[in-house]
């Protein structure tokens, strides 16, 4: 009796998983040999004094008297692009998914000055650190009086505030794929922006929709989370950050599935096509979080040698509302 009880929990996801955990500070440890200068470089954001993340112009964070950020003039607005480089075989170059702009090839206006940049923004972007470590407002998950071995995914959708990239959406899977718990969050500083094509969020969402606080949402998670809970995410000590959470058994699919290139990071769409030959992240109006989450356990159910592919087709499904 007692040996097939054995068996039976061997077999389960929770405990195949148990190789593959990492604490809090490992999967952060991980993350910063990636990040190292982004984050040297937010350690000197002061509140007031900042570097921009988009343009690196140095600026003062400046408020009016509503205490509500100054957006820049128009002849000083910020200059970015809003994509990421990646290498395209089509274009034989290293180019900007935003605007197929070359990376290393000067970029030319009309009037022939040099323009660096596709997107412009009445903001500058920059993260304080101090926000997000303020260690009164982490909480970090509870023992539970019974078992609670249970495994979960989440994913976050950020906007950028005064302050930096901010949870404004968090969506948590089970190991079924079932979405258990989905909510907006209003963050509580000024969004700058709503990054709405990366977010799917946008002013309404927050202003209209349902939408909770950061310290509502902390609550419902320390109720379906328990320190013996599996969490899982792919670089998933951002979503921890953005949701001022700390957990100590975490599976991040970023360290589970290396890039070849020890200073490269796999990219989840990348990692759903390779491994479960899946397309995700194809929709214009941003990501979906609980396609990502999905993602993620099907990526280790597979890793583990679980079945896969729960509901993948179907919509939504709630099993529980908490
Ligand atoms: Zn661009
Ligand atoms: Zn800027």
């Amino acid at each position: 009796m007692a040996a097939s009880i054995n068996e039976k929990l061997s077999d389960s996801f929770y405990m195949k998983l148990q190789p593959y955990i990492r604490s809090n500070e490992q999967v952060d440890e991980h993350s910063n040999r990636f990040d190292s200068r982004k984050n040297a470089e937010r350690a000197e954001n002061t509140a007031e004094e900042r570097k921009c993340e988009r343009c690196c112009t140095k600026y003062r964070v400046q408020m009016d008297s509503n205490g509500v950020p100054k957006p820049l003039d128009a002849k000083n607005l910020c200059k970015f692009h809003s994509g990421k480089p990646f290498y395209s075989h089509g274009h034989g170059d290293t180019i900007y998914s935003c605007c197929e702009a070359s990376v290393y090839e000067p970029f030319y206006s009309l009037d022939g000055e040099e323009e660096d940049y596709c997107t412009t923004h009445n903001y500058h972007v920059s993260e304080f650190s101090g926000f997000f470590n303020k260690e009164s407002e982490i909480v970090s998950t509870a023992s539970s009086s019974g078992s609670n071995k249970a495994v979960y995914a989440l994913d976050c959708e950020m906007c950028v505030t005064v302050n930096g990239y901010e949870c404004c959406r968090v969506t948590v899977v089970d190991e079924r794929n079932i979405v258990v718990y989905e909510s907006s969050v209003k963050p509580e500083d000024f969004i700058i922006d709503y990054v709405t094509q990366f977010s799917g969020i946008t002013k309404e969402t927050l202003e209209d929709g349902p939408c909770k606080s950061l310290k509502e949402v902390q609550d419902d998670l320390l109720e379906l989370f328990k320190k013996d809970t599996i969490l899982m995410g792919h670089s998933i000590n951002n979503d921890l950050k953005s949701l001022k959470l700390r957990h100590d058994m975490l599976v991040d699919t970023v360290i589970v599935f290396p890039h070849r290139n020890f200073s490269k990071r796999n990219s989840l769409r990348w990692l759903a096509e390779k491994n479960l030959g899946r397309i995700i992240q194809k929709g214009k109006a941003g990501h979906d979080s609980a396609e990502d989450a999905r993602t993620c356990i099907d990526l280790m159910r597979k890793e583990v040698g679980l079945d896969y592919n729960f509901f993948i087709n179907t919509d939504k499904q709630f099993k529980s509302k908490l």
